[in-house]
């Protein structure tokens, strides 16, 4: 059936093909290391690991893991930054026939805890750095976590040169359980026993779990085939400018977040792309590498482009080895997009997606023109439809807004042990992605807010990403997020915080809403301003609200007491 979109796709670009049949996740490495052996699969701050090393690690690790009963069923978590132990680790454990359950190194202790006692995992896998391994050590014996598998820097990088950065390593700690280093792990002859694999459309490789913006998070069940599905599109989607085994990608992206997983370490292992790894964002390093290292793929959340367009050095570096740069996890403003392209010459290409969609969702035509303000077309073989906000059950006509829903063959297989939550997000069969948006009737994809994120102003829905974008085009300011507050007059009102960019000088709300008033209507005005030194973050990066939503409660709770 040729979808309504199909015939906006630029000339050549047809998704009408049937979708390849699914492998095995960790046969993506098998499959690079015996046609890329030679080449560097991971740049580590300058040690590189050809495929066939990556390969041959992870096979030791699969060993190791298989040794400590990794099979069919079981549940190994990560709690890593970017190293290359991240990447041994994920092939090896589905090498060795278990899951993988992606934890943030950033979580608090309390949510750690809580998702390693719904997640099930039996074996933690941490770098023991003062910062990490304690919380997970001190997890020991409870929450059914037997084993710790301890990663050192100095596994790969100079013991001096790790001291120097990062101090001694952590002060191990005995008591239950079992402990085992990383080196220890891969200390045999890399003989794993070859598992075989269920119908890969029903089994589970990776538990993700939601950010937990509202309530507990949930671990999306995302199968072999839900990935394969991503890197098969993603591959068609942006195939034209991958240059295969010739690419260098830059890893800024956490590998524990779904953005990164996918289209960063899946689809670089996919295409024999080498991934030029950082163990986080720091803005110096990645205009340094990619003017020294050449890179070619760089992909970020909208707060990493904005730092770099505010950064000093950037009309001074030379980017010109870049060829593809990709946005996605949230709107990148038209102001840092607008400021990236005049000062690089390239465009941001934006998609959209989800942790439940790993994360494919709509992304704009590389070869084609982009669609300003859209987040581009549907991936192949992903339907995108809209539903009425109130019930969620009645299909929209194009342009009209509602709640944006997925349907295709990267979407996750459900909640892990939550059927009411799973039935609750496929109402009618599809994924309700809890985004508000609307397609045109050419298929290209606008989204306009979170549903949980609209403020209700004096009987208008007003949508916070409006008032941010035109917040944005004020010089002074480098980052703004908007909330709803309660008002007595309204019902709930917008409030503005604001990061200025170095130099800038704080305005007064006066000053603000006289340099909104053509670009907001009277009833989105903000009617409250705070100036931070910095805004808060989620751990991929992305500006969150959550944080500053509970303060502002507290403080208007406490007010009220
Ligand atoms: P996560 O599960 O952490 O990947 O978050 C998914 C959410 O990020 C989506 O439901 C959207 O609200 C948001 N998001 C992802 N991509 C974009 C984008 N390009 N523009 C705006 N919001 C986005």
């Amino acid at each position: 059936m040729a979808h309504l979109w199909e015939k906006s796709y630029p000339a050549g670009i047809s998704w009408g093909e049937t979708l390849p049949a699914p492998v095995p996740v960790e046969s993506l490495l098998e499959s690079a290391a015996a046609q890329w052996g030679d080449k560097p699969a991971i740049d580590f701050y300058d040690r590189k690991l050809s495929f066939r090393e990556l390969h041959q690690l992870a096979a030791r690790a699969a060993k190791g893991f298989q040794a400590l009963g990794v099979g069919p069923g079981v549940h190994v978590g990560l709690h890593l930054p970017n190293t290359p132990h991240y990447a041994v680790c994920f092939f090896a454990v589905l090498m060795a026939g278990g899951r993988v359950v992606n934890f943030s190194p950033l979580a608090a202790p309390r949510e750690l805890k809580y998702q390693l006692a719904d997640s099930d995992a039996r074996i933690m896998v941490t770098l023991g750095l003062p910062v990490l391994y304690p919380q997970v050590a001190a997890l020991k014996g409870s929450a059914g976590l037997e084993t710790v598998v301890v990663c050192s820097l100095e596994d790969f990088l100079p013991a001096p040169a790790v001291r120097a950065v990062f101090g001694p390593p952590a002060e191990r700690v005995g008591g239950p359980g079992r402990e085992i280093d990383f080196a220890e792990l891969v200390a045999n002859d890399g003989a794993w026993r070859r598992r075989p694999h269920g119908p890969l459309d029903e089994e589970v490789a990776v538990l993700q779990y939601t950010g937990g913006t509202t309530g507990d998070p949930k671990g999306a069940m995302l199968t072999h085939a839900n990935f394969c599905a991503v890197v098969s599109a993603r591959n068609r989607w942006v195939g034209a400018a991958l240059q295969q085994g010739a690419d260098k990608t830059l890893v800024v992206l956490p590998l524990f977040h779904i953005f990164g997983l996918s289209f960063i370490l899946l689809l670089s292992i996919a295409t024999g792309s080498e991934m030029v790894m950082h163990i986080r964002f720091d803005a110096d390093r990645v205009l340094q590498d990619i003017a020294r290292k050449k890179i070619t793929i760089f992909a970020g959340v909208p707060t990493m482009y904005t730092a770099l367009v505010n950064h000093p050095a950037i009309g001074k570096t030379d980017l010109s080895s870049l060829s593809v740069c990709a946005s996605g996890g949230a709107p990148l403003p038209v102001e840092v997009l607008n400021r990236f392209k005049e000062l690089t010459g390239l465009t941001p290409s934006e998609g959209y997606g989800l942790t439940e969609t790993a994360p494919l969702g709509t992304m704009q035509v590389m070869g084609g023109t982009p669609r300003a303000g859209t987040v581009g077309l549907p991936a192949p073989h992903t339907i995108i439809e809209v539903v009425d906000i109130e019930t969620g059950m009645t299909l929209l006509p194009p342009g009209e807004k509602g709640e944006i829903c997925v349907r295709g063959p990267s979407v996750m297989k459900g909640y892990w042990k939550k059927p009411e939550a799973t039935a609750e997000a496929f109402r009618g069969g599809r994924f309700h992605t809890g985004d508000i948006g609307f397609i045109d009737r050419d298929g290209y994809v606008t989204l306009v807010d979170r549903k949980k994120d609209m403020i209700l102003s004096g009987g208008f829905n007003v949508f916070p990403r409006n008032i941010e974008e035109a917040i944005y085009e004020h010089p002074g300011v480098a980052e703004v997020t908007v909330i709803g507050v309660p008002d007595a007059y309204r019902g709930q009102s917008a409030k503005a915080f604001v990061a200025l960019k170095p130099g800038a000088a704080e305005f007064s709300l006066e000053e603000l809403k006289r340099f909104l008033a053509d670009k907001l209507a009277k009833y989105e005005m903000p009617t409250e301003l705070e100036f931070r030194p910095t805004l808060p973050k989620t751990p991929v990066g992305k500006l969150s609200k959550k944080e500053l939503i509970a303060e502002e409660l507290a403080k208007r709770g406490a007010a009220g007491a």
